[in-house]
């Protein structure tokens, strides 16, 4: 026998048991976003390498170590994207989407990172990301926080979230704050780890943002950001904060979070939950104003975010949301002519009943086996249609989940007592 060859470290099947978690979680992001009146975009997996270093940054942990990168066959420099927001901008400035105009753009799909696997954290993973383009007020950096707070409510998740925000400003304030930070942590460079003490010279805003404990517990009293910002921003920051108390959002006002993209500005938003262990964060996003000019467009104010859809997946299967089963009801026949007739009345009944979940018996075997299969089906109902109920013109009907006796149904009324027994399927 030779070796099988199975699925690359990090990389997930999505199997049937999960399906239904993830479609009814991307439907109802799908729905709330509708609801909002933002637009699909559909991006490709793959773009020049440069987009990302440019956008994301050279000293971030996505540039330097976390990027699929490979030469392609001409030997241009490609790369898997790890994110979306650069290729939205790119597709958005290649199509003259941005300049002087307002956008509310939306895309789905998967990311790659080469970090190290874990709960919550994979090398293949989804996100769905939003962006708004042209709109450079408070306003929209609130209606974007309304909508996943929208969303988290009609996932049933709004008990497991919070929500942080924080402003980073402009690029000036930053690089003040960043010079207080970078003294405050040369003082204790021995209690950093290695990475807080590369960072502390490459990207010291970075350092907030470490994982390691000792490493933040020698961030206790370090300068805040709060106090170094630049009037405007901090106007734009307590104008949003004024909006989400109009709205009653919840928030934190958290001064260390900083995002781990350098093309951030302004606002930044987390939302958290202390429901999957280290992988907290399920949505993430900020204000991005020079991000589009950065890559070569016409200055464009941005905002916006990105949910990770894996971790969202697990907090919903952790929260046991209830889904309609793959099947409602399960056809089987019996015999030559009975199974001939089933073919068609299951067409039947699903021109009369547009949204039922049929599953017709397929591959013959006696009622028993096939009363097994509608077992595993998940059906609630099996229909039986064998030589004697096609002679008397009737189809037999058994509550699969109830202790009942099979019933005899004309085979004219089928199609109503199913109506009336599985609401919503018309
Ligand atoms: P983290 O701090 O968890 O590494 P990040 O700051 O790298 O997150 P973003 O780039 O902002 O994350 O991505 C937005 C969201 O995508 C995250 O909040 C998370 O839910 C999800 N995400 C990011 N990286 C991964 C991954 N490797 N596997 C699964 N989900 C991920
Ligand atoms: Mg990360």
């Amino acid at each position: 026998m030779s070796k099988r060859i199975t699925a690359i470290r990090g990389f997930n099947d999505i199997l049937p048991a999960d399906t239904p978690l993830w479609r009814h979680l991307e439907a109802t992001v799908a729905g709330v976003l509708d609801a909002y009146g933002y637009q699909q975009v559909r991006l490709p997996i793959v773009e020049s390498t440069e987009l990302f270093k440019r956008s994301i940054g050279e000293v971030t942990d996505i540039v330097e170590k976390e990027m699929y990168t490979f030469e392609d066959r001409n030997g241009d420099s490609l790369t898997l994207r790890p994110e979306g927001t650069a290729g939205c901008v790119r597709a958005g400035e290649e199509h003259g989407l941005l300049y002087n105009q307002q956008q509310r753009l939306w895309y789905a799909g998967p990311m790659f990172r080469h970090e190290r696997p874990q709960k919550g954290r994979y090398r293949q993973f989804h996100q769905i990301g939003v962006e708004a383009f042209g709109m450079g007020g408070p306003d929209i950096d609130a209606e974007m926080i309304l909508m996943t707070a929208r969303l988290w409510k009609a996932l049933g998740l709004a008990d497991a979230v919070t929500l942080e925000i924080n402003s980073l400003g402009t690029p000036a304030a930053r690089a003040s704050y960043r010079a207080a930070l970078v003294e405050f942590l040369r003082a204790r460079v021995d209690q950093l780890d290695d990475d807080c003490r590369r960072r502390m010279d490459t990207n010291p805003l970075r350092v907030l943002d470490t994982k390691d404990e000792r490493s933040k517990a020698a961030l206790a009293g370090a300068p805040s950001l709060a106090d170094y910002l630049d009037e405007e921003s901090r106007a734009h920051f307590e104008r949003l904060c004024a909006l989400l108390d109009d709205a009653g959002v919840r928030y934190v006002r958290n001064p260390r979070l900083v995002r781990g993209l350098d093309y951030y500005s302004r606002t930044v938003f987390e939302w958290v939950t202390t429901e999957l262990g280290a992988q907290g964060t399920v949505c993430a996003g900020g204000r991005y104003d020079g991000l589009v000019e950065q890559l070569g467009g016409k200055p464009t104010p941005a905002v916006g975010f990105a949910m990770g859809v894996e971790r969202l997946v697990l907090l919903l299967a952790q929260k046991g949301v209830a889904l309609a089963p793959a099947v409602d009801v399960y056809l089987m026949a019996s015999g030559d002519a009975a199974e001939r007739r089933a073919v068609v009345l299951a067409e039947e009944l699903r021109n009369a009943l547009p949204r039922l979940r049929l599953q017709l018996n397929a591959g013959g075997g006696s009622f028993k086996s096939q009363f097994k299969r509608a077992d595993r089906s998940g059906a609630s109902i099996a229909l039986v249609l064998g030589d004697d109920e096609l002679a008397n013109g009737v189809v037999g009907l058994k509550m699969l989940r109830e202790d009942q006796a099979q019933e005899s149904i004309p085979v004219q009324q089928i199609a109503g007592v199913l109506d009336a027994r599985l609401p919503g399927r018309k």
